[in-house]
């Protein structure tokens, strides 16, 4: 992978940019939380920029017709990590699936429609930039994802 030091709140602003329309035209809301002078981080942005994609997409999907999304970007210096949320208000993930939903080829949006492959490869990209990426989900109320990413060791 092609790492270097980069501003993940530039590369989340460019995937949004590219989905805004389609956020708008679902009467979605788009709320952002940023906190000052965020560290960069090295990773490989073209991978990060997939992974935000991904995880944007499901997001919109799951709103249907209006909502809210948040992204929150913060440090966590305890946890030697860059913390990204990405959260929805929308349809939640049933206990039933909550735990497969990273597995390849896992889709509960029929045939066609979602190949099940979104989380998988979000997955397997954050955990080799040595992060995590876990969720949360109220079904009926919305989903969190949190991407967590390490912060370079000067921490800049
Ligand atoms: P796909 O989007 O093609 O179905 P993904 O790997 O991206 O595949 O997601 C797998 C499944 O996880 C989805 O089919 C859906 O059931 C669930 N999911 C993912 N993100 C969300 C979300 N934000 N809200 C509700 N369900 C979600
Ligand atoms: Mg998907």
């Amino acid at each position: 992978p092609r790492k270097a030091a980069a501003d993940v709140r530039a590369c989340l602003e460019e995937v949004l940019s590219v989905l805004e329309v389609q956020f708008q035209k679902s009467r979605i809301e788009i709320r952002r939380c940023f906190a000052d002078d965020l560290p960069h981080v090295t990773l490989d942005a073209a991978k990060i920029k997939q992974v935000f994609m991904n995880l944007l997409i499901n997001a919109r999907q799951a709103m249907e017709n209006k909502g809210s999304l948040t992204v929150s970007v913060q440090s966590e210096p305890d946890k030697n990590m860059l913390s990204i949320a990405i959260s929805d208000t929308g349809a939640g993930i049933s206990d039933l699936h909550i735990d497969r939903i990273f597995d390849p080829f896992f889709t509960t949006k029929g045939p066609g429609k979602g190949t099940g492959l979104g989380l998988s490869v979000s997955y397997g990209i954050v955990k080799q930039h040595g992060g995590d990426i876990v969720v949360e989900s109220a079904p009926g109320n919305g989903t969190t994802f949190t991407i967590f990413l390490p912060l370079d060791e000067d921490g800049r």
